[in-house]
């Protein structure tokens, strides 16, 4: 039987403000558990909770940033369950009203993937499971946080992983998050159904949790597809339940069975009165919102003429993007800056584990080393050498070329010593040359470079063996 997957998902996102949603507690990481707490997040009875302007601006930014409407109603409501992760017995969320609905993000493929609400409410605590007791740790709780809700318009493993990295990509560049998978600001539950295909009614479908990357979110789709058409395919029934991935064994595990949907009693928040929010509020927002990353592509490919490769390797981080546009200030060949980024640089990030900012390369000392090889001073596997060490000494590219004596050899003389030497030590080569191998001169500049510590200028090489072999 053939089906079709349908996927929608629950991103969760800590707002980068300085301090709680509803207090004045330090949203800090990686603080002393329960250093960062007060009696309103705390739960304490008669404290009162006041919105943080902050959070409903960077809210608003995010909505717009994504498509969204902005509802110019605000009111919060009050999600009631206990836990004991959740000192208030309760959750101020949204619920009927969320501040906003109806966005999309667009994939590579053009398909739309509908965003069906982004919403403000305050995270819970943390819960930390030792080998006989739980701790529990409030810093977290009151933490702002947005949920972004996908419509079930995501039909497989591949097209969620693009929905994330494209959603996570927008977030970076407004700047409302650090949106750090490890440190808990960026979460993602899945709902995954599958339904015969051509059927209009949706299966039933499972919620999966605990994905700390958006590699396990594609491998735990992947697993739950297999898993559901087993089961249909022998007759079962598919439990509606929650599953947990568990990333070292690769498999889904049900957690509980969801039977029926939670009552969580919602009724509107009576500490937080409902209020409009102007338009001039909104549209002030919207004039804070950089220029987006499909844009931006779109751009680079358009206006720079970069390849669409290039340009989406550029636009995965603000910074590197920003760093390559700084670039093209000083440089107008930005097809070289970008084959300069994409290849050498980007090497170097990643053989150092370091992101742009870190790397001790100003855009001027990589714009001085691609002119020096446009000049042809060095050849361009010198010209890496040279990179890395611009990168460890901070020196310029100049500088280090005359000072570690790394000019090309261009001279003539020095260079048909070489060539004799070359011809010499290999008479297959010459022979099989003069036998009519183009090729077989490569390997004889090789050799020439080789002797000369790479510093022989491969062009004048082959023109010096190519009138020595005559
Ligand atoms: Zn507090």
């Amino acid at each position: 039987m053939q089906y079709e997957t349908v996927i929608g998902l629950e991103v969760h996102v800590h707002l980068k403000t300085k301090t709680k949603a509803f207090c004045g507690c330090s949203t800090e990481y990686g603080k002393e558990p329960n250093s960062q707490t007060c009696p309103v997040c705390l739960g304490l009875p008669g404290s009162l909770p006041v919105l943080n302007k902050m959070a409903l601006e960077l809210t608003i930014k995010t909505a717009l940033a994504l498509n969204c409407t902005v509802n110019n109603y605000l009111k919060f409501d009050r999600k009631n369950y206990y836990y004991p992760d959740l000192p208030k017995n309760y959750q101020i969320s949204q619920y009927d009203m969320p501040i906003s609905s109806n966005g999309f993000i667009i994939l590579t493929s053009g398909k739309k993937i509908r965003i069906k609400r982004a919403h403000l409410e305050e995270d819970a605590g943390k819960l930390i499971h030792e080998k006989d007791s739980s701790l529990v740790d409030y810093n977290r709780s009151g933490m702002p946080l947005l949920e972004i809700v996908s419509e079930p318009d995501i039909n497989s493993p591949d097209e969620a992983y693009e929905y994330l990295s494209k959603l996570k990509l927008v977030l970076q560049y407004i700047g409302i998050s650090d949106c750090d998978m490890e440190k808990g600001s960026l979460r993602c539950d899945a709902n995954i159904s599958l339904r015969k295909m051509g059927a209009k009614e949706l299966g039933v479908k499972t919620e999966l949790k605990n994905m700390n990357s958006f590699k396990a979110v594609r491998e735990a789709l992947g697993f739950e597809i297999k898993r559901q058409t087993e089961a249909l395919n022998n007759g079962e029934r598919i439990i509606q339940d929650t599953r947990l991935w568990d990333d070292q064994k690769e498999i889904t595990t049900s957690m509980r069975s969801k039977e029926e949907a939670h009552d969580y009693r919602y009724f509107p928040e009576p500490d937080l009165v409902p209020f409009s929010i102007e338009n001039k509020f909104i549209e002030e927002i919207k004039k804070e919102i950089p220029e987006l990353p499909q844009m931006r592509f779109e751009r680079f490919v358009k206006d720079l003429q970069l390849s669409e490769y290039d340009a989406n390797v550029i636009i995965q981080d603000k910074n590197f993007a920003d760093y390559f546009e700084e670039c093209t200030r000083l440089y107008k060949n930005a097809k070289k800056i970008s084959n300069w980024l994409c290849g050498a640089v980007l090497s170097e990030l990643n053989s150092r584990k370091v992101d742009i900012q870190e790397l001790k390369l100003k855009p001027k000392d990589l714009i001085g080393l691609i002119e020096e090889t446009e000049k042809g001073t060095v050849s361009n596997l010198v010209a890496k050498e040279v990179l890395t060490q611009i990168i460890d000494t901070g020196k310029s590219a100049h500088a280090i070329i005359s000072e570690k004596g790394m000019a090309q050899v261009s001279d003539e003389g020095a260079l048909e010593k070489l060539a004799d030497e070359a011809i010499k030590e290999n008479p297959k080569s010459v022979e099989s040359y003069k036998s009519g191998k183009e090729n077989a001169i490569m390997f004889l500049v090789g050799q020439v470079m080789k002797k000369s510590g790479g510093k022989a200028n491969p062009k004048v090489v082959g023109e010096i063996l190519k009138r020595r072999l005559i």
